[in-house]
């Protein structure tokens, strides 16, 4: 997005140096016969997502409604329901209202995208979500719904994650529900062709510009003449670099001089945390016969293995698709991928019934083993978000950092990543001028 937005700008003199030998970076799509593909990373898009609405529709692709017609199915704290809500007493849903208010209330009061300005920042970050939950919910429903959130929408645990990174996250996303909701929230929509179109889409538009199998190995800023950028097969000399991805996934790189303390520490404590590794799967059936159950196809768990479950058919219906996130550190049985292939029918059979085990085809991606990505969405743990938030965005030098963890709306999303993008691009051609 940067490269587009430069272009856009007047800017044309540009090399994107693209480690993988494909764009898309976390998002991806897999093929599932008949000419019809599954997103196995990145996926929906929701209201208020202006950026990615607005690039698709530059980039002329459609968007369409996810199916979430019927029936939700809930597994939270061992008891399986359906319906648009899980099956909750009234003081379990009094209780969850007041804490998701008070969660909310709390975020709206952040600064957008700067939590560290925060008043009170150094104390909120001091305590995990887990522990501000046990001292707000007066039931225990309300703690396994936010751990089914925490672990399925930000791969961690509430006993390990800063209160302040959650308040930021929700912030960035206008509150709570926009995250949580399936319909009319953050997994409103999908694109279609796929997610991974919109990286492809912009690649074609930049040609030979866009050079595949270059992982960066280095980059210097020297006090005088250009920086120079590293990769096995060659070295480019720039004005300005642009660095677009996870903080985590620079540590990969080596940069000369150093980075400043501060942004160092950030990026390699985001690398070193506990995190989920994360499975996306997709199980394939001849069609989505769940439907005719009036289940939608949707399931959202407190319990391992499945945290989330999808209906991911294709838009014309013409075959089955569910697709599952699970952590195989919490389900060690499903360790290797034959086991998960098996395994995960007959978890589905449990939701969906016994056609579940009829599975007609499987595919996965195991983001946890790809040597480019080194996590999904990635919950900072206490302290990192005051001690170096600030370097998320600062330019170091003539580094300039882009990728959706640097952004101040849907941080996380494809989103935050587009509009990053565009934001690195104008810190760029503005610092030229
Ligand atoms: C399973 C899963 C589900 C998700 N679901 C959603 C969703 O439904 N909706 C949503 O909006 N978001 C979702 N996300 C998040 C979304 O995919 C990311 O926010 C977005 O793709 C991040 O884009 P980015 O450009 O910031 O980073 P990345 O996509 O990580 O791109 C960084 C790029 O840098 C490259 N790279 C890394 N190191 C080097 C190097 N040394 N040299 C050169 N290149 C390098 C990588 O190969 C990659 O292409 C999901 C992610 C996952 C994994």
């Amino acid at each position: 997005m940067a490269a587009r937005e430069l272009r856009r700008q007047g800017e044309d003199s540009l090399v994107v140096l693209e480690a993988r030998d494909r764009v898309g970076g976390r998002t991806l799509n897999m093929p599932i016969g008949d000419g019809h593909i599954v997103e196995v990373g990145g996926e929906w898009i929701g209201p208020g997502q202006d950026a990615v609405a607005a690039l698709i529709q530059e980039l002329g692709i459609e968007a369409y409604d996810h199916y979430y017609r019927g029936d939700t199915t809930y597994d939270i704290e061992g008891k399986v329901s359906r319906g648009l809500l899980p099956d909750v007493s009234f003081s379990e849903a009094l209780d969850f209202a007041k804490v998701a208010w008070q969660l909310d209330r709390l975020s709206a009061k952040l600064p957008l995208g700067e939590p560290w300005r925060a008043k009170n920042a150094a104390a909120l970050d001091q305590q995990t979500f887990g522990a501000w939950l046990s001292q707000h919910a007066a039931t225990s429903f309300t703690p396994a719904v936010f751990r089914l959130i925490n672990r399925a929408v930000w791969s961690g645990y509430p006993e390990r994650t800063s209160l302040l990174w959650i308040l930021h996250y929700l912030r960035s996303a206008g509150g709570l529900l926009p995250v949580i909701l399936n319909d009319g929230g953050a997994q409103d929509q999908r694109i279609e062709g796929g997610s991974q179109v919109i990286s492809q889409r912009m690649a074609a538009n930049l040609g030979d510009r866009v050079l595949l199998g270059r992982p960066v190995l280095r980059i210097e800023d020297p006090s005088s003449g250009p920086t120079r950028v590293v990769t096995a097969q060659e070295t480019f000399t720039a004005d300005r670099v642009i660095v677009a991805m996870a903080p985590a996934d620079t540590m990969r790189i080596d940069f000369a001089p150093g980075l400043p303390e501060q942004r160092l520490a950030l990026a390699s404590g985001w690398a070193r945390l506990p995190r989920l590794p994360l499975v996306k799967a997709a199980v394939l059936y001849d069609a989505p016969f769940w439907r005719v159950d009036g289940l939608n196809g949707a399931m959202q768990s407190d319990r391992s293995p499945i945290q989330l479950v999808f209906d991911n058919s294709p838009e014309d219906a013409s075959m089955g698709v569910l697709s599952c996130f699970l952590s195989i550190v919490e389900c060690p049985h499903l360790a290797d991928r034959a086991a998960r292939e098996e395994g995960l029918k007959h978890e589905l059979a449990r939701y969906f019934g016994a056609k579940a085990l009829d599975a007609k085809g499987y595919v996965e991606k195991d983001w946890a083993t790809d040597p480019w990505s080194t996590g999904c969405i990635t919950p900072l743990t206490p302290g990192l978000l005051t001690a170096g938030g600030e370097h998320l965005r600062k330019p170091s030098g003539r580094i300039h950092w882009a990728g959706t963890e640097s952004a101040k709306v849907w941080c996380g999303y494809m989103d935050g990543a587009i509009s990053a993008g565009a934001r690195a691009a104008a810190e760029v051609i503005a610092s030229l001028r």
